[in-house]
Parts: structure tokens; C-alpha cells; sequence
């Protein structure tokens, strides 16, 4: 079978890639097992080393990398540029931290010397997605490798160039042979390698459904997994907030690579006393914003990576609006064979109605305002996700106060929801569990082994 990239800007196709047997497949897996063998017994100098080698490679192939990015799933390339610099930070950050995250951790006991050390698990497998085709990668492969990992990855069908040229990056910047390789193989297929000995543990980034099916299976086995499954991040906006700030930040982080962004702002909680105000910035803003083609400069949103995944959400809007929610800029499919979806703006928005109970993956926000802070906090967090959240207000102890009652794995006031290496990223509910970045990241897939000393 073949796995054929597309560009959702015109339908054409853009190569075909032959997917690997499953003995090809195989021969992968005792390869990067091998390799494990002697990578586990480098030195963090040494692994760090390597690192600080990918991100050089990765600063200097960001342009081309961005274009393919452009090419294969949409992104416009100055977003683009932006995810491999992101991509090249966190592999520096990793080889600068990893040595104080993963120290033995002395603890006082009746021992004459107790500690846990943090041993790597072996082979990762990563199954990852389109929308972040790069950082979404290296935030699981830098503190992997660094861990003494090894790492498979298989990347979603519709980015097979990105995944080729992640392998690419790794032995160009002289990493060990196998450390790490790409499986071109479907989704149907992940079952099988996650039944392999040889497969220590399964880390997944995508849709809540493809994290339930993936996580059964590991457990069925009793394989850790870490899972960054969808969100549908609310914004709260208060009477207090700067609502320049708020709606500028607000449309931003709605269009976040086309609005195709796990943590997207994707519902919308101003409070009654500034509903009209925040809706008339909110909508100037997003109507500023310039659609089109992904390799021109002047692009802010590109189309959607798939004509299925466009259509997909244009049947959520479609749905939200017949159950009465009003629709107020957008909500219309261009002319054409390509995967274009334009800013839109859903009110009136109820409980039940897709654009309320669903994830919207693309540039189309839910505005659903609340009597006051209370009635916000409580439509904020009756949703089954729970992954980023965000507050607006002058009063910052406010904010904070409220943070802590949002349903979610960050909360961020007056700024919007992002991943930064230093700091913690995951979910709860249905968003999933585990986290990547900062030390918490590089802990997940390491055996805590306590040592006791009589
Ligand atoms: P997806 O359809 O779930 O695909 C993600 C990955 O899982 C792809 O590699 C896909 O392969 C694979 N996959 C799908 N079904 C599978 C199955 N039954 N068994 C094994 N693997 C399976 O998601 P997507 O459309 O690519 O990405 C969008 C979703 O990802 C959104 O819900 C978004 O919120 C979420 N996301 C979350 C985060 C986070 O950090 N929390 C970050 C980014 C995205 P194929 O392509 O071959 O189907």
C-alpha cells in the first residue's frame, strides 16, 4: 500500500511513498532495539552532544523544512520557520537540563544510603499528527533520547515527507544509526508494533478517539503511555480585562495554524458587561486576518490540511447552526478543490450543539457569554476536555484564583495557551494524561529505580 502526501491548497498530489512491509517493519524494530543497547550506555555528555548537533541541522535546514511543512499540510511558512527554531530551542534546552532533571534523587531513610535513579525504558513508540508535524516530535524525541531512550515513530499519513525528513535530521546531525527511524505504516497497523517485546512504552498525540484505541491495546499489555489528546480550550474574558489585549490574544490563539491547534482557544466566555464590546474587537480582528496561499508571505491562514478534515468541521458548523446557534462572519466553503476554511464567528451557542460539546480543529470560534465570573467558570469547565484554559483581567490575584478552579492542564492569564519547553504540557478528562516538557517530560518514560543501601 501506498501513503501519498497531498497539498490542501489545489488537491494535486504531491508524491507517492511505499509503506513498509511488515517485515520491513520488523527489521525496524530489532534495528532501534539494538541500537538501544548501546545508546542506553552513552554518557549524558555525550547524548547531549548529539542534541545540541540536531538543533544546528534543524536552524540550518528551517527554510526548506517550512516549505515542505507549506507543501504537505498547509502551514504558512513563517509559522513554519517558527515550529523548527521551536524545535532547535528545545533540543538545546534538553541537552542543557537533562543532566540536573535526571540526578540521583537522595532520600533519607533507615538506610545508610537510599536514592531513586532514572533508568531509560528502551524503544518509545511515538505515533504522532499532521497539525505540529515537527515540534510535536521533537517535544517527545529531545528529552527521550537524552533519557536513553530510543525512539519509532509513526507520523500521520498525510505528512510522510516530514516524517522521512525528521530520520533525516537525526543521522545527518551523527546520531548513532537506528536511534531513531520512521515506519511508514497506517493506522491499523500500530497494533502489531505495540504487541512487539521489543516496544517498551507508546506515547500518542492526536484525537481522543485514536488515544482510547492506542491505550487499550498498551494496557492490554501493560505498556506505559503518555497521552496529548484534542481540546476545547475556554477563554474567559472579565469586565475588568484589557479587551484590546483580550481579543487580539483571543483571535490569535483561535487561528493558531489555521485554527488546526490542540490548544486553540476554541471557546469563548465573555462576561455580559463587556459581551458586545469583546464580540465587535473579536470580529474586527479575525476579519483582518489574510487567508491564502501558505507559501506567500503576507499569509496568516493557510487551508486546512485535508478537504476531509475541512469538511468534517464545516458539517460541525453546519449542525451548530441548524440547532440555532447564529453565525456571523464565515461559515461558507470557497469555490474550489482545495481545503480552504475562512474565520468564523458561531453565537448563540447552547449545551448539545457541536460548536459546545465538540472539538471545532480550525478557524471557528464559540462564543458563549455568562452572567458574571461564577456562571464563567462553570461553562468553562462543563466540557469533557480539559486541556489548556485562559483568563483575562486587571486583577492578577483574581485570575490566579480563578485559575486554579478551571478544569485543565495549564491555565495562563491574560496571555494565550503554549507549549514552552521549560514548563509542564498535558491534559486531564478526555485531553489525556502523562506530561511532556520541562522535568516532568523527560520522567515519564524512565523506570524510577529506588536503591537501598543497608
Ligand atoms: P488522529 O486522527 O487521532 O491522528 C493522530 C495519529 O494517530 C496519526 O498518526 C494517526 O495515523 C494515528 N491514528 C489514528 N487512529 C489510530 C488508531 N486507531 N490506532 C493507532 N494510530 C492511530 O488526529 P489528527 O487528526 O492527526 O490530529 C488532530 C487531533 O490531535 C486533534 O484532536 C488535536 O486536538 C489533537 N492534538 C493534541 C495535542 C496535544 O498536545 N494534546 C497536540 C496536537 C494535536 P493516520 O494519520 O495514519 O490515521
Amino acid at each position: 500500500m501506498a501513503i501519498q502526501s497531498v497539498n490542501p491548497v489545489n488537491g494535486k498530489m504531491i508524491k507517492k511513498y511505499s509503506s513498509h512491509t511488515p517485515a520491513q517493519v520488523l527489521k525496524k524494530i530489532g534495528q532501534t532495539h539494538k541500537a538501544w543497547q548501546s545508546w542506553k550506555l552513552t554518557t549524558l555528555q555525550e547524548r547531549a552532544a548529539c542534541l545540541k548537533n540536531i538543533s544546528s541541522v534543524l536552524y540550518k535546514q528551517r527554510d526548506e523544512l517550512a516549505k515542505l511543512m507549506a507543501l504537505e499540510m498547509g502551514k504558512p511558512l513563517k509559522a513554519g520557520i517558527a515550529e523548527i527554531e521551536k524545535c532547535a530551542v528545545a533540543c538545546d534546552y534538553y541537552a542543557q537540563h537533562s543532566e540536573e532533571f535526571l540526578k540521583d534523587e537522595f532520600i533519607k531513610t533507615d538506610a545508610s544510603k537510599s536514592f531513586a535513579t532514572f533508568e531509560p525504558l528502551g524503544v518509545v513508540l511515538a505515533i504522532m499528527p499532521w497539525n505540529f508535524p515537527f515540534w510535536q516530535v521533537f517535544r517527545f524525541l529531545a528529552p527521550a533520547l537524552m533519557a536513553g531512550n530510543c525512539g519509532l515513530l509513526k507520523h500521520a499519513s498525510n505528512v510522510p515527507g516530514c516524517a522521512l525528513a525528521i530520520e533525516n535530521i537525526i543521522n545527518e546531525a551523527g546520531l548513532p544509526k537506528f536511534v531513531f527511524q520512521t515506519l511508514l505504516i497506517s493506522g491499523e497497523e500500530v497494533a502489531s508494533v505495540i504487541e512487539n517485546p521489543m516496544i517498551k512504552a507508546v506515547t500518542l498525540t492526536g484525537s481522543t478517539e485514536a488515544g482510547m484505541k492506542v491505550a487499550s491495546k498498551a494496557a492490554s499489555l501493560i505498556k506505559k503511555t503518555v497521552l496529548e489528546l484534542g481540546g476545547s480550550d475556554p477563554y474567559i474574558i472579565l469586565e475588568d480585562a484589557d479587551l484590546e489585549l483580550a481579543a487580539t490574544t483571543c483571535v490569535e490563539s483561535r487561528l493558531i495554524n489555521s485554527g488546526q491547534s490542540c490548544i486553540a482557544a476554541k471557546r469563548f466566555i465573555p462576561v455580559k458587561a463587556i459581551e458586545k464590546e469583546f464580540i465587535a474587537l473579536f470580529k474586527e480582528k479575525m476579519l483582518a486576518k489574510v487567508m491564502g496561499d501558505p507559501l506567500e508571505e503576507g499569509t496568516d491562514i493557510g487551508p486546512q490540511a485535508r478537504a476531509d478534515l475541512r469538511d468534517q468541521l464545516h458539517e460541525q458548523v453546519t449542525k451548530s447552526i441548524e440547532a440555532g446557534a447564529k453565525c456571523i462572519i464565515g461559515g461558507k466553503v470557497p469555490a474550489g478543490k482545495n481545503a480552504f476554511y475562512p474565520p468564523t464567528i458561531l453565537t448563540n451557542i447552547k449545551k448539545g450543539m457541536p460548536a459546545f460539546d465538540e472539538e471545532l480543529f480550525g478557524p471557528v470560534a464559540s462564543i458563549i457569554p455568562a452572567k458574571n465570573e461564577e456562571e464563567a467558570i462553570k461553562i468553562a469547565n462543563d466540557s469533557t476536555f480539559g486541556l489548556g484554559a485562559a483568563v483575562f483581567t486587571r486583577d492578577l490575584k483574581r485570575g490566579e484564583g480563578i485559575a486554579k478552579q478551571l478544569d485543565a492542564g495549564s491555565c495562563f492569564i491574560n496571555e494565550l495557551v503554549k507549549s514552552d519547553p521549560r514548563l509542564p504540557f498535558g491534559g486531564i478528562k478526555q485531553s489525556g494524561y502523562g506530561r511532556e516538557l520541562g522535568s516532568f517530560g523527560i520522567r515519564e518514560f524512565v523506570n524510577i529505580k529506588t536503591i537501598y543501601v543497608k
